[in-house]
């Protein structure tokens, strides 16, 4: 089930409306009794989840999908939204090889390089990346999966993490990479106001037996710039789950951006930097498209 936080005509994006996606209509669930509000309020529903909210959407009436505007699943996350770098290996060579990384010089880190980006960073589809707020103008795209968890836990096995999940969906970790450098730690580059677009809808677990399948692809104006499967990750999502868990409570709703692959802005010499008017446009099989302009 595809999971999405709309709005209809002039409606604030703060009053955005539970909707499950069906082909090209969605059902609005904001009028059940007893329906969940946000995603959040879903991800704490429990195992059965996805079988409860499919039963909800039987009988919530259905709007046409072109007719609403889709936001991103979580507009404003309760926390910070987890993220990984360098997990993906020929992702970490090509940041290696651009010069911009100064956190360290491992190409391939030891272990999951996890960092934040604030809740004030997520927009939602559509809504236009605002690349002036980068005074040293080198604003890059990574396309990702993000997981988002359902049932929190602390301490969480490998073994179990995925069952802590409720769903996926898509991140553009977008970057400053002068910033990120500049900083050495990447919480400034990477945390910019409107630099974590988000959706456009939450695709439930159940309907991803093995997330390792999934494929990635990105484009920037129509150019194919990344393309890859989750296979690829060098620390897979069981991992980060325990590893994040190891030492902080994962809660329902949180969100996990999982790393990039290959193919950023700085992966090209010279590097390709975002600029206004672009058009970055991010695919996962199954989830949707996530398309943002640049302003
Ligand atoms: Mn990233």
């Amino acid at each position: 089930m595809k999971l999405a936080i709309f709005t209809q005509g002039h409606e604030p994006a703060a009053q955005g409306r539970l909707g499950v996606i069906q082909g090209d209509r969605i059902a609005d669930l904001s009028g059940l009794e007893g329906a969940p509000a946000t995603m959040a309020a879903c991800c704490a529903l429990g195992a059965d989840a996805a079988a409860r909210l499919a039963g909800m959407a039987e009988a919530a009436p259905t709007l046409p999908l072109a007719d609403v505007t889709l936001h991103a699943p979580f507009p404003r996350p309760a926390r910070n939204v987890f993220c990984v770098g360098k997990n993906y290996h020929e992702h970490a060579k090509e940041f290696a090889q651009s010069g911009f990384d100064a956190s360290t010089k491992d190409v391939v880190p030891e272990a999951p390089v996890v960092f934040t980006k604030p809740p004030s960073a997520v927009i939602g589809p559509g809504e236009t990346i605002p690349g002036h707020l980068d005074p040293t103008k080198s604003v890059d795209y990574e396309g990702e999966l993000a997981v988002v968890i359902g049932k929190g836990g602390r301490g969480i096995a490998a073994a179990d993490a995925l069952g802590h999940v409720f769903g996926y969906t898509i991140v553009n970790d977008v970057t400053s990479r002068q910033l990120q450098h500049k900083h050495r730690q990447w919480v400034l580059g990477k945390g910019i106001d409107g630099f974590c677009p988000m959706g456009p809808a939450v695709l439930t677990a159940d309907e991803v037996p093995d997330p390792r399948t999934l494929r990635l692809r990105t484009w920037v104006n129509g150019e194919l710039r990344q393309d890859a499967t989750v296979a690829d990750l060098i620390f897979d999502i069981p991992t980060l789950i325990s590893t994040i868990s190891a030492y902080i409570t994962l809660e329902p709703g949180d969100i996990i951006a999982t790393g990039t692959p290959v193919g950023v802005g700085i992966g090209f010499n010279p590097p390709k930097f975002l600029v206004a008017g672009d058009l970055v446009r991010i695919e996962i099989d199954g989830i949707g498209v996530l398309e943002n302009p640049v302003g």
